[in-house]
């Protein structure tokens, strides 16, 4: 009995030892479970996400998933024509009226130090989105290397009736006297880049593309 006292107390502590190690490595556990979790649930959200080309279902891969563009059909009115002077081979493109008599302030403030600029895009329905992913298709490109400079139908802000793209509609843009000039001054009129050349969620640099926001809204 004398001599067992001191056994049970050091099979008790032992144990407390254990117990506390246990404790230990089950939080080490749940802590290393909570983003493996995260991580199944976003990967499970991604495979939801899908566009349909051609009868084809492709997911939507990154930066683009989980930033669905929800806007309806937009028609005249709301949306006004860009004055022909400011388009690309004076095409007709719309915006909707806000955006639209913000361009036009924005294009008259430019002229006056001597910055022109036209646009090659506007809004876009997502049908029409889905429109330059067939074509691009037809001509031998695959969905995943278009999907690293295009937003995928449904994904695209130009959606939304706020977005203009200027000409050239491409990495030249960047170097431009125009750029330059939206870069210091688009703001005042309320329009901002919202592809930049980094952003948080790595989106591919579309210096070309900038969004009606408005000024102080
Ligand atoms: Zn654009």
């Amino acid at each position: 009995m004398v001599l067992g006292l001191p056994f049970i107390i050091g099979v008790r502590s032992l144990w407390l030892v254990d117990m506390h190690m246990l404790k230990r490595s089950f939080l080490l556990f749940v802590v290393l479970s909570v983003p493996s979790v995260t991580f199944d649930a976003d990967f499970g959200k991604a495979m939801e996400e899908v566009v349909v080309i051609n009868n084809v279902r492709y997911p939507v891969p990154s930066p683009w998933q989980g930033h669905k563009i929800t806007a309806k059909t937009l028609t005249v009115p709301p949306l006004m024509q860009i004055p022909v002077a400011l388009t690309e081979n004076e095409s007709k493109l719309f915006l909707l009226d806000k955006a639209c008599l913000a361009l036009i302030q924005m294009a008259a403030d430019a002229e006056k130090d001597g910055v022109y600029f036209e646009v090659d895009s506007s809004y876009r329905s997502s049908w029409y989105q889905k429109k330059i992913f067939i074509r691009m298709m037809a001509e031998g490109r695959e969905f995943n290397d278009i999907v690293r400079y295009v937003a995928p139908p449904g994904y695209s802000e130009h959606a939304l009736g706020t977005v203009v793209d200027f000409t050239p509609s491409n990495w030249r843009f960047a170097g431009t006297p125009a750029y330059n000039w939206l870069k210091n001054n688009a703001g005042r009129f309320g329009f901002f880049e919202t592809l930049p050349e980094s952003s948080k969620r790595e989106t591919p640099w579309e210096a070309w593309h900038w969004k009606y926001i408005g000024v102080g809204e």
